[in-house]
């Protein structure tokens, strides 16, 4: 690519995939080390700006230490006559692809979460400077947007300076993810789609709704609407929401359509507001991971930050493969922490009142808009460290899910359930099968069996 002629690495779409290693890295930006991190876009007006000017607050590439890792921030100033603050959203998520177009980054999660690396052999080939990263980014920035007449960047690596800037930029996130809650999917005729994460989840779109943040936790119903105005071709688009065909659930036909479009027929079906049956896909950079414990019917919660082991004994990155790369798998959904905040959350499942166990810090986020009982019966890694410790605290506290253990016992006592068919070939349509927390699921079979007995799965205690 000539336009990056004068940069010593490569750019390009072929790298967005690279993964760098801890022994081959140069240095490493952010991440989990660091509790002060981020990456921010705003709004500017023309004469505020200086074209393609970067900054570099603390030392530079060359003078960080081998091997080591720094504290990080990025703030990326734009203006142009059709820029507004509702852009910002939008064009702070593309960071993370055009980072990752350059030759030995890798860039990682987004806001207040980035994690970059850049490796040793990018760094001995020249890149020793965040000018080549800045005049890259200015650049495929005003090629690839072109409603963005000018940008300046800054890099800070100063640990004040990160420090001070990521506490305004907590406080620009928070005012625009508090922009949308009140708001109502019914209010509106247009929901957004998102495939920026295609690159990596191929049958990924995220739906946004007024009620739905995307699952990276970075871009609302207002920041979707203000990028399809501007790039209607581009990877945010809009989503006429067509016939709603069930409201719990959130099915709508606009969304079937377009995500079967969009998925070149991989999902042609999303239930947004549960984590079963026609769950919506995750991609990979979700914020959280809903998991569910089929032992006390209720969902645990992870965050991206958590380091230790969920209540399962599993830690975050297990659960996320389980249910990362753009697939619907029952029981394991992405979500944003937004999203735990809108009173759709996981609503067809039954919202807080299925939500058994979450990280302390997660609570403590979201606590001002957790009904009351759950402040208290939501048990968090102090409360409970296993599944056996959960169903102590569960019970001591009255938690909903109980009424599904109990309900289930006393409908229906066990002889009744139990039916008997003897020798016979039966064709089912769909029949699932569950045990041991998974579900398989017969489509179109043809089942032979010499005694089928049915009976109503009761909880184990
Ligand atoms: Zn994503």
């Amino acid at each position: 690519m000539s336009m990056f002629e004068d940069i010593p690495v490569d750019v390009g779409v072929i790298y967005e995939g690279e993964r760098i290693r801890r022994n081959n890295m140069q240095i490493e930006l952010g991440g989990p080390k660091q509790p002060a991190k981020f990456e921010l876009v705003r709004a500017k007006k023309m004469d505020e700006i200086e074209d393609e000017k970067v900054t570099i607050i603390g030392p530079d590439l060359k003078d960080l230490p081998e091997g080591g890792n720094v504290p990080f921030g990025i703030l990326i100033e734009v203006a142009g006559k059709a820029i507004e603050e509702d852009l910002e959203g939008v064009v702070e998520r593309r960071i993370h692809e055009y980072c990752n177009f350059v030759e030995g980054i890798m860039h990682l999660n987004q806001r207040y979460d980035i994690w970059i690396r850049v490796s040793k052999k990018a760094f001995q080939k020249g890149l020793n400077s965040f000018t080549h990263v800045g005049k890259v980014l200015a650049r495929l920035y005003k090629s690839e947007l072109p409603f963005i007449e000018k940008i300046q960047i800054t890099f800070i690596t100063d640990p004040a300076k990160v420090k001070e800037l990521h506490d305004q930029a907590m406080d620009v996130y928070e005012a625009r993810d508090a922009k949308a809650r009140g708001m109502k999917d019914d209010e509106v005729d247009t929901f957004y789609g998102c495939t920026l994460c295609q690159s990596f989840a191929p049958t990924h779109m995220c739906v946004i709704t007024p009620q739905r943040y995307s699952n990276c936790g970075s871009i609302s119903w207002f920041d979707g609407r203000a990028s399809a105005q501007v790039d209607p071709k581009g990877p945010v688009f809009a989503i006429e929401k067509g016939e709603m065909l069930d409201a719990e659930k959130g099915e709508f036909s606009g969304i079937n359509e377009t995500i079967k479009q969009k998925t070149l027929g991989a999902v042609d079906r999303v239930w947004m507001y549960t984590g079963f049956g026609y769950p919506h896909t995750s991609c990979g950079c979700f914020e959280a991971m809903a998991f569910y414990i089929p032992e006390v019917e209720g969902y645990g919660i992870v965050d991206r930050g958590f380091k230790g082991v969920t209540v399962n004994g599993l830690p975050f990155s297990t659960l996320a493969d389980s249910g990362a790369g753009g697939r619907q798998v029952d029981g394991f959904h992405g979500i944003s922490i937004e999203y735990m905040r809108s009173p759709k959350f996981l609503e067809a499942d039954g919202g807080w009142d299925r939500i058994v166990w979450m990280p302390q810090s997660v609570k403590d986020r979201v606590a001002e808009f957790m009904p009351e009982t759950a402040k208290t019966n939501v048990a968090t890694e102090n409360d409970a460290k296993t599944v056996d410790e959960l169903k102590v605290f569960l019970k001591e506290k009255n938690h909903p899910v109980l009424q599904r253990w109990t309900e289930e016992a006393e409908e229906v006592p066990e002889a009744e359930a139990e039916e008997a068919a003897e020798g016979t070939m039966f064709p089912v349509s769909t029949a699932t099968v569950s045990a041991g927390g998974f579900k398989i699921i017969f489509k179109n079979a043809k089942i032979h069996a010499e005694k089928v007995i049915i009976k109503r799965e009761k909880p184990k205690r």
